[in-house]
């Protein structure tokens, strides 16, 4: 069984639609659908997600917000009319009406629930257009089907576990399964969406919920590309990528899949097939646990902006029985998770994250390291990107960190920090943030114009 995921572009007009159901429907292992909302149709197009959002912003700023609806119910209205089922209509504007106008108490809860319309009238008219022609489908709505969701400490969207047992019914029924992606409900029945990109999430969950063979990805790119194509022209494709390296590159950048959207097939062990909804025939990007063939030394390299480096230095720290946990303590106590953490004998520096480091967090975490510590000094640094090399097959040679460095040096390019795991399936770089994307062009060049 396969579970198929289709992106906002692969939705965004009835051509799209259409091609989306002619792949559905070329391949009977195809079972579950996962949908997103209609997104951009042009360049300058408006995503029906950002719509959405204009609805609920208007609605709570107190002002009217009948044209913001109106322009929601226009996308639907024109991809029913080109689909030839605007007997559908009626659900969708009142559907949408209904969620729009419905009285609310807490304004993240109601921007949620106006925001996942676009998904769930998206599976709505999916599962009509399929039924126009004779195909047996359904509407799955996540409520009835079990999808339960919960806040956790830091308000971010997670799945109750229970979920995935209601789940897996999906698995037997006879009709394909049109589920909306991006949302799903707490156990008190209010929408919860997740972070933007969600459907990505719907999608994994619901391949791990039915042990599907495959989750299939589906988007406007063939593949996967060992750099952003926005930094480096026609890069080289990755055909096949473990989760780890995914992991690593969507880390330091990489917006293919939604982050947390390995997770629930990586531990099952699912692949994830990536394909071009514009171009099905091309091969794709495999995610794998094991890797069956590389294309090359380096799977790829990723550059991210919006990180600081503390640097703490202490005569004798290396001697000093319990230091780190102390340390950590207090980076805990605030709240800050550490990113990365090269260190020396009598110094470790932490690299966090900018906009969880803020102005009010450092003054705090920095006096009580001074006060309980007694350290020697303390650096803060906030201009700061980190540049991931990643590759499995790296950890079998040698040499790769030399002529990354050596490239780096030779283009004029200071390291900030250097940072290789054991594990040795990637190698970071901290480099200024003005030299981000120059730096990814080096080593691009460096690595893969070999
Ligand atoms: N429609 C949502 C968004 O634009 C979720 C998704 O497409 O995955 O973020």
């Amino acid at each position: 069984m396969k579970v198929a995921k289709f992106g906002g572009s692969s939705l965004a007009d009835a051509f799209q639609i259409k091609k989306v159901c002619d792949i559905v429907l070329s391949d009977a292992d195809r079972r579950i659908v996962v949908v997103s909302a209609p997104g951009k149709r042009t360049k300058e197009d408006i995503k029906v997600t950002d719509l959405l959002i204009a609805v609920a912003k208007a609605r709570l700023a107190g002002n009217s917000y009948e044209d913001e609806i109106q322009a929601v119910v226009n996308r639907f209205e024109s991809i029913t009319k080109d689909l030839n089922i605007t007997d559908i209509l009626p659900e969708i504007e009142s559907t949408l009406r209904a969620t729009a106008t419905a009285s609310y108490n807490d304004d993240v809860k109601y921007l949620d629930s106006v925001k996942a319309m676009g998904e769930d009238c998206n599976a709505r008219l999916v599962a009509r257009y399929l039924n126009s022609i004779n195909v047996p489908a359904e509407y799955c709505n996540p409520k009835e089907k079990g999808l339960f969701l919960k806040h956790d400490a830091n308000g971010k969207a997670v799945i109750l576990n229970e979920s995935y047992t209601n789940l897996a019914a999906l698995a037997t029924s006879d009709k394909l399964c049109i589920f909306p992606g991006f949302y799903g409900y707490s156990k008190e029945g209010e929408i919860i969406t997740f972070s933007r990109g969600g459907s990505d999430i719907t999608g994994s969950i619901l391949a791990a919920a039915v042990k599907a063979d495959v989750y299939e990805n589906w988007t406007d790119v063939d593949n996967v590309f060992a750099v952003n194509p926005n930094i480096v022209k026609n890069p080289f494709p990755i055909t096949e990528i473990t989760y780890d390296e995914m992991r690593e590159l969507a880390y330091a950048g990489f917006t293919v899949l939604h982050e947390e959207a390995l997770y629930p097939v990586y531990v099952r062990g699912i692949p994830v097939h990536i394909k071009n909804t514009n171009n099905p025939s091309s091969s794709g990007t495999k995610i794998v646990a094991k890797r069956t063939h590389y294309d090359s030394l380096v799977t790829g390299i990723a550059g991210d902006r919006g990180f600081c480096t503390v640097t703490i230095t202490k005569y004798l720290m290396n001697r000093q029985v319990g230091f780190l946990l102390n340390l950590f303590k207090i980076f805990t106590d605030e709240g800050i998770s550490i990113e990365h953490m090269p260190s020396g004998i009598d110094s470790i520096t932490f690299i966090i994250r900018k906009k969880n480091f803020t102005e009010e967090k450092e003054a705090a975490v920095l006096k009580r390291i001074y006060s309980e510590l007694s350290v020697d000094s303390i650096t803060v640094e906030r201009d700061l990107a980190v540049v991931m090399i990643v590759g499995q097959a790296m950890a079998n040679s040698v040499g790769i960190m030399a002529r990354a460095a050596s490239a780096l040096g030779n283009a004029g390019i200071n390291l900030k920090v250097v940072n290789q795991g054991a594990s040795e399936i990637s190698m970071m770089f901290g480099v200024s943030e003005a030299y981000c994307d120059y730096a990814v062009r080096v080593l691009y060049k460096e690595l893969f114009r070999y």
